[in-house]
């Protein structure tokens, strides 16, 4: 069969019933699966028949859904986790440990900052973090000899920069290592990083995916493209025996699923941040209609940025989709049909006023949430990025007035009302 257009996968992948099954993807709420015999399920602990024992390793909702996302992106294998945090942990983790060396785009989601500069900097894996906008010069010059993978966002939470993916791609590859993706803001919807290079995206699937704010989730997708035995002293947890597996070698067990079935058989069967099969039957119902919804973020967030940047009180304005944005040649390049519902501005007055106005609007909610079908708003520099120093801020793109506006699919002149009132 040709490959499947997105929005047929959006409804109709990862779960295809056989006879006298559930249409609905069934939530599987059970821990633990029956086998008739001890043999049966000894192989399965060694990973030499497939099957499921324990829902912390795998479970077939999750399954499903891990399926559907990983066909959006057009992967080879995916998993979900409990988080995107989690995500975004395992996916360095699993290839990186203490000792080593992670090159990353400054312009982050300022948990995932937190998670790279404070957490696994404890565990000895140590970042150093790059303008997205670096020259292929300085770039080069952040590697090391145990530099392990690149990492950054597609769409840059909140600071909006867009990754180029096929400059970081390259220049990860030349140093022989993966190049990694968190490709929440755009979903696959409107680009997808492997046909650009990356080797591995993740997900935080509490926002656009499930796109109502249900539940906190996370996905983890390997293209299956990268060569790791190519590589192999870099990443012998993949080409070397795993002594807790009986000696297992995950490429030569899994080939282009060695990555993604290291991070559940290893590094979720120890660290345990799976999903709830219940958040990810959510999740798919969120799925279902991901194609619908984005275009009308899209549509919807281009219409509030033309607003504000003709409005006599607003400072500035940041969303790919403006002409005059500095990211929109990037955005033309791989986000051709458009780029997420979220955009920042700032309110002539700094700080206080940006403040103020947030206050006084009606409709878009405080949340710290961002990307669902509801209008909310957030001062990144109170909130999400409130543990950053002014230095730390602005090299993460976030001035002190940044507002982060995250345009639902209500009727775009309601919530231009709403800005314009706010304003007044
Ligand atoms: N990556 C990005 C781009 C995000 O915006 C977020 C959260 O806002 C995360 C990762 C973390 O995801 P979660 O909140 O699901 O742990």
């Amino acid at each position: 069969m040709s490959q499947r257009k997105r929005e047929t996968i959006c409804v109709q992948g990862g779960w295809a019933p056989k006879k006298g099954e559930p249409r609905v993807l069934p939530i599987v709420q059970s821990t633990t699966f029956k086998y008739e015999t001890s043999e049966q399920m000894a192989r399965l602990f060694d990973l030499e028949d497939s099957g499921y024992f324990y829902t912390r390793l795998q479970n077939p909702t999750n399954d499903a859904v891990a399926a559907k996302i990983t066909e959006l992106e057009g992967g080879a294998a995916g998993m979900l986790t409990s988080s995107g945090q989690a995500a975004n942990f395992y996916a360095i983790f699993n290839i990186a440990s203490a000792g080593d060396h992670i090159v990353s785009a400054v312009t982050l989601y300022g948990g995932t900052y937190n998670l790279f500069a404070v957490t696994m900097k404890k565990l000895g894996i140590d970042f150093t973090f790059v303008d997205p906008d670096a020259s292929e010069d300085e770039l080069q010059a952040a590697f090391r000899p145990n530099t392990k993978a690149v990492f950054g966002e597609t769409i840059a939470n909140p600071a909006l920069t867009v990754l180029d993916i096929e400059k970081f791609a390259a220049i990860a590859h030349k140093n022989g290592v993966p190049l990694i993706v968190d490709n929440t803001f755009p979903t696959p919807i409107n680009c997808r990083p492997f046909e650009w290079g990356a080797d591995i995206v993740t997900h935080s699937t509490t926002k656009y995916m499930d796109g109502h704010a249900t539940g906190v989730g996370g996905a983890i997708v390997d293209s299956g493209n990268f060569d790791w035995d190519a590589h192999a002293e870099k990443f012998p947890g993949l080409t070397t025996p795993d002594d807790s597996y009986h000696g297992l070698i995950y490429t030569k067990a899994f080939g282009k699923g060695a990555y993604i079935t290291k991070a559940t058989a290893q590094v979720m069967r120890d660290l345990g941040s799976i999903q709830a099969p219940m958040n990810s039957f959510l999740l798919n119902i969120g799925l279902e209609t991901l194609h619908l919804r984005m275009p009308r973020h899209c549509e919807n967030a281009q219409k509030v940025a033309e607003y504000l940047s003709s409005h006599p009180k607003v400072a500035w304005v940041n969303y790919p989709g403006l002409k005059g944005d500095k990211y929109h040649a990037l955005a033309q390049k791989y986000l051709p049909d458009g780029s997420c519902g979220v955009l920042i501005f700032g309110i002539k007055g700094g700080r206080e006023e940006s403040i103020r106005f947030m206050d006084s609007l009606r409709l878009a909610a405080i949340v710290t949430h961002v990307a669902d079908a509801r209008t909310c708003v957030l001062h990144p520099a109170s909130h999400t990025h409130r543990q950053m120093t002014d230095k730390e801020l602005l090299e993460a793109g976030v001035q002190p007035d940044l507002i982060r506006f995250s345009v639902g699919i209500e009727n775009a002149d309601d919530i231009i009302d709403d800005i314009a009132q706010a304003l007044k």
